[in-house]
């Protein structure tokens, strides 16, 4: 048996195609939905990233400013900014960052409307208490592609390895509101494998190269793998074996499985707070 490749190209076409449309109208009404996204590193992977959503947003009619800035102090400054320009209706704070710098600190200076990739402790907070927030977009990426394909989440057992704010606790928290049961494991968790092997949904994002292989994984479970590591020879690889593909039941592929429908919401984001922002 070879589990099913539960990729998210489709999926991301079908959301930036009325992002897209809804994006045009808002033009026409003079109101062009705009991401700014602040960038403080030089790694080579983060910049390929923040220009694959540059190159996104164009070809769907959102502006996207790029703005570069190298100390903590910058990063705030800059935040501050966007906030009070009215011009900009979503902001984006790629990580890494200084060193000592915390994304949750720093991004509390992006106001909830505008803070698409749910970063900011009140965006996060308000997400927890169930009140309307944007979500950080891969976390919505991971529930969107299970919805997509139809994986079951009511009364089954979710199991999430990583805990970052970024995508584990929210994720978490996503899955916990359509009511699975939750087990957050993370690097210290004591023997993985018999957390995961519990697992009938298996979320993967702790960015270890191969660190899920078919010993982690139940039959017939699916298994979402988030990681996106570049290989020694310059590929880009998952945090799932593939070799995971002959023991679960359906599995997302790295690249074109969480990465395309993360892009494709940042931008559906960026236009609904562009047209709240009238
Ligand atoms: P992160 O902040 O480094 O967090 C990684 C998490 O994984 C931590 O909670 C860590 O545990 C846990 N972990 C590390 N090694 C582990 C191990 N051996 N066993 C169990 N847990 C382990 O990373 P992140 O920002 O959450 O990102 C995770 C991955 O997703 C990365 O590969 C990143 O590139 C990828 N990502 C993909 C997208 C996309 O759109 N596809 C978007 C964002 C991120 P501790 O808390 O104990 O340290």
């Amino acid at each position: 048996m070879t589990a099913a490749s539960l990729t998210g190209r489709e999926l991301a076409t079908t959301i930036r195609a009325a992002a897209s449309a809804r994006a045009a109208e808002l033009t026409v009404a003079g109101r062009q939905p705009r991401l700014a996204v602040v960038t403080a590193t030089d790694d080579e992977a983060s910049a390929a990233y923040v220009r694959s959503i540059a190159n996104a947003a164009g070809k769907e009619g959102i502006a996207c400013d790029l703005l570069r800035t190298t100390t903590a102090a910058g990063v705030s400054a800059t935040l501050a900014q966007l906030a009070d320009d009215p011009e900009v209706h979503g902001v984006m704070l790629q990580t890494p960052l200084p060193e000592g710098a915390l994304l949750a600190d720093l991004a509390r200076a992006i106001p909830a409307g505008k803070d698409v990739d749910g970063a900011s402790p009140e965006s996060l907070g308000r997400l927890t208490a169930g009140l309307p927030a944007f979500a950080p977009a891969t976390a919505e990426a991971v529930l969107a592609l299970l919805d997509y394909y139809h994986v079951e989440l009511h009364g089954r057992h979710a199991v999430v390895v990583g805990r970052s704010v970024v995508v584990g606790k929210p994720v978490a928290h996503l899955l916990l509101d359509r009511h699975a049961t939750v087990t957050i494991s993370h690097s210290r968790t004591a023997d993985l494998a018999a957390i995961t092997r519990q697992a009938d949904v298996l979320v993967v994002a702790a960015g270890r190269a191969s660190l899920i292989g078919p010993e982690h994984v139940s039959p017939g479970a699916t298994v979402i793998d988030v990681g996106t590591n570049v290989t020694d020879a310059g590929r880009l690889a998952g945090d799932v074996d593939p070799a995971v593909a002959g023991v679960a039941a359906a599995l997302s592929p790295v690249p074109g499985g969480v990465g395309p429908v993360t892009t494709a919401l940042l931008l559906r984001h960026v236009v609904e707070a562009a047209a709240a922002a009238g």
